[in-house]
């Protein structure tokens, strides 16, 4: 008897799995209640892999959704933003949601913290991320390397550490797309900005990266597809940024934050002032000793261009001769 009880529950409890949707559509248990491999198990039903790292992010998702059908996404990543429009699209199904419209009374709970909103909502806003507002483009979801060393984006890695993201920033500012000549790259805030020039910055998260960008004065950031903003304080690592945003003139709590270091570019489409200097190579040969010198840019300590001098030498053990500072007559 026990036995057949058994099955019998077993047998329910099959069915039950395999119309998981209509048994949600008649008595729905809240998907974020659910433990946290309960909820993950759902949408790998609905052929979701969650990594690791995105657990959490994907939990809080979860409840967003509940609340707001069409909850905005404001990750930059565009991976990272492709499985949350497919999480969103897992948590409607659970809850067999068809058109309908955004909850009224969602508006204005939230008031943005670090930033003020620029300018009014455009839908164009859906259509460029943070990294291409801080280029001043708007085609495209841009991603650290699209330029230069990662053009593919399933080659791009967000899990790279934030100097490897940032080297690959600067390369897309060197690259032919982007065309600037004069690129330098450090984590203290650039003071001032001489004419000609544009400074950027970039910081990671555990799942998301985010762009500031300078202009007269202040600094801006365009969450994910959201609207634009003006930072209300200088990028400082003593302060995390979020992805609190405005969608539709509705101001959003964060979901996600960003606690790296910043790396800063300042950079131009040509070279500031140059000094004349030692680039460091030397070598002996024969009597003479060889030694390159050349105009090194005093914005990005770039050498514009080079040239070998030499001078007699009885070494080695060899003398210094690189220590002379040759007149640049003939360069
Ligand atoms: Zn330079
Ligand atoms: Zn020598």
């Amino acid at each position: 008897m026990k036995k057949r009880i058994f099955a019998l529950v077993f047998a329910i409890t099959l069915m039950a799995l395999s119309v998981f949707p209509a048994r949600a559509l008649e008595n729905p248990a809240i998907l974020s209640d659910l433990p946290v491999e309960e909820q993950l198990e759902y949408l790998q039903g609905q052929g979701i892999e969650v990594p690791p790292e995105n657990v959490r992010f994907v939990t809080v998702l979860i409840s967003r959704f509940e609340t707001d059908p069409d909850y905005p996404i404001g990750v930059s990543n565009p991976g990272t933003y492709e499985l949350a429009a497919r999480v969103g699209d897992a948590v409607n199904r659970y809850y067999q949601r068809g058109d309908r419209p955004r909850p009224e009374g969602l508006a204005a709970r939230y008031t943005l913290q670090d930033s003020t909103v620029v300018g009014s909502w455009s839908e164009d806003f859906l259509y460029y991320n943070c990294y291409a507002y801080a280029l001043g483009r708007t085609d495209g979801h841009y991603w650290p390397g699209k330029f230069s060393t990662v053009p593919n984006y399933s080659d791009f890695n967000l899990q790279d550490s934030i100097y490897n993201l940032a080297c690959d920033v600067k390369a897309d500012l060197k690259s032919a797309s982007l065309s600037n000549r004069c690129v330098s790259m450090t984590t203290v805030r650039p003071a001032s900005l001489s004419s000609g020039q544009s400074c950027i910055c970039i910081r990671r998260g555990p799942k998301d990266f985010h762009f500031m960008k300078f202009d007269s004065s202040s600094w801006y950031h365009k969450p994910s597809v959201t609207n634009p903003l003006k930072y209300k304080y200088a990028p400082s690592v003593s302060k995390n940024w979020t992805n609190e945003r405005v969608v539709e003139g509705v101001p959003l709590a964060a979901d996600t934050y960003y606690d790296s270091a910043i790396y800063y570019f300042v950079y131009s489409k040509n070279h500031g002032s140059t000094t004349y200097t030692w680039t460091g190579n030397h070598y002996h040969s024969g009597s003479r000793h060889y030694y390159e010198y050349g105009y090194k840019c005093k914005n990005c300590g770039e050498f514009t261009s080079k040239t070998w001098k030499n001078e007699a030498c009885s070494g080695p053990p060899c003398s210094t001769p690189w220590g002379l500072t040759p007149s640049s007559e003939n360069l």
